[in-house]
């Protein structure tokens, strides 16, 4: 058994494993079919035609048409190009609509944007992690360019209505973009019907590879392009078409589209039967955003008395691979945006754990951590309290 066998990979919203029929699909890509697909010739034809069925079997996932899809290298170009458009059309909507629980990829964008002359309104959340959908009325003004708000959060898993936003959008006039990230590929997306504008999703969350994402641009919806060069997307995002990466995506699309039903329920089952297990062997533990409507494969824990990076440490001696909130701000001090945003306390913010479990997950998985969280939270206590065990830990310098 290898090193890497023994990993407990239970970060599965940070990234995911690549499946094995994914690789399989995209390796002609990488070697013998290497023609540029703008190429008139043959040799241009087969690239040409993997992408065109991964962009059918990306639409089949969310269900809507393939002429939607525009492949985009990941998560966050999408959701930056969806709100730079909606900005460059009319010329007085420069407000935007968003809240304090999004991604870097939305937050950072918008804040940034303030600094450059729009106004930027931050929804806040209540304790469980749920809008109020009656602030969002309130919030959208005859100014507003763009609301965005993303499907499901990253850090607790809390789902946002995000059919029934776009509803709300549609009636006032006003494009809506979810940041569909963390969503897509682990709930069902039926965008056909739906008043969304704009879709963001990443190949790297739903077991395809890193450095690909789609931007799925309704019929009805005018965009404009951040990048401009050749016609490439149907003139929608210019560049040299990421090709292996973008048949990859296809296949995991398809691949999720298969599993989706199964894997909810075993994935969910595997969480449930953690959290129950956690909860009735850890005193002084929460659940965040356990009120509401979660992803599947999401548990965010608020541990009392212990700081989650000094946890993550020693949970990393045994191989468990989690995180602290999310995985862009692992490394640092700072307590979670979310939870805070959340108003639970900033010691419940500074004590967060969120484990993500996925397809590759066996239940062998939770065995071993409902083992050694107990163990790793008990010590860390011991520590603060002074009453520790006597084997020194390199976390107490965190
Ligand atoms: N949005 C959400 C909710 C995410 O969780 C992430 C990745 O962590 C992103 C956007 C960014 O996606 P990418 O890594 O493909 O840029």
């Amino acid at each position: 058994m290898t090193a890497k066998d023994e990993i407990i990979y239970l970060d599965n919203n940070a990234t995911t494993q690549l499946d094995p029929a994914v690789v399989e699909e995209m390796l002609p890509f990488l070697t013998a079919s290497y023609g540029n697909p703008s190429s008139s010739y043959k040799f241009g034809a087969e690239p040409r035609k993997g992408i065109e069925r991964a962009r059918e079997r990306t639409a089949a996932l969310l269900d809507c048409e393939p002429d939607e899809i525009v492949f985009t290298s990941c998560g966050t170009e999408s959701n930056n190009a969806a709100i730079n458009s909606s900005l460059q059309f009319d010329p007085r909507g420069k407000h935007i609509v968003t809240s304090a629980v999004e991604h870097s990829s939305v937050l950072r964008h918008c804040q940034d944007l303030a600094k450059r002359g729009c106004e930027v309104t931050f929804l806040g959340v209540d304790g469980d992690g749920n809008l109020d959908l009656d602030e969002l009325v309130r919030a959208i003004r005859p100014d507003t360019a763009i609301v965005s708000l993303m499907w499901a959060n990253n850090e607790t898993g809390v789902v946002f209505p995000a059919e029934k936003i776009a509803e709300i959008c549609c009636e006032k006039r006003v494009l809506f973009h979810t940041d569909a990230v963390q969503a897509v590929g682990k709930i069902p997306i039926h965008l056909r019907d739906s008043a969304i504008n704009f879709l963001s999703l990443s190949a790297h969350k739903f077991h395809g590879p890193k450095g690909i994402g789609a931007l799925h641009v309704n019929r009805r919806s005018r965009f404009r392009p951040s990048i401009i060069g050749g016609g490439q997307e149907n003139g929608r995002r210019a560049g040299t078409e990421n090709v292996a990466s973008i048949v990859a995506l296809g296949k995991a699309a398809e691949r999720a589209a298969e599993s989706m039903e199964e894997e909810q329920t075993r994935v969910r089952t595997m969480r449930d039967r953690f959290e129950k297990t956690i909860r009735e062997r850890v005193s002084g533990v929460s659940i965040n955003g356990a009120g509401t409507v979660r992803l599947p494969n999401t548990s965010s824990f608020s541990f009392d008395g212990i700081e989650s990076n000094a946890a993550l440490m020693l949970l990393d001696r045994h191989s468990i691979c989690c995180s602290a909130g999310s995985a862009c701000r692992t490394g640092s001090q700072e307590a979670s945006h979310v939870l805070r945003a959340m108003n639970l306390g900033e010691e419940r913010a500074r004590g967060s754990l969120r484990f993500s479990f996925g397809r590759f997950n066996p239940e062998s998985d939770v065995d071993r951590t409902i083992e050694i969280v107990p163990k790793v939270i008990e010590k860390l206590r011991g520590l603060s309290s002074g009453t520790a065990a006597e084997e020194p830990v390199a976390v107490q310098t965190v």
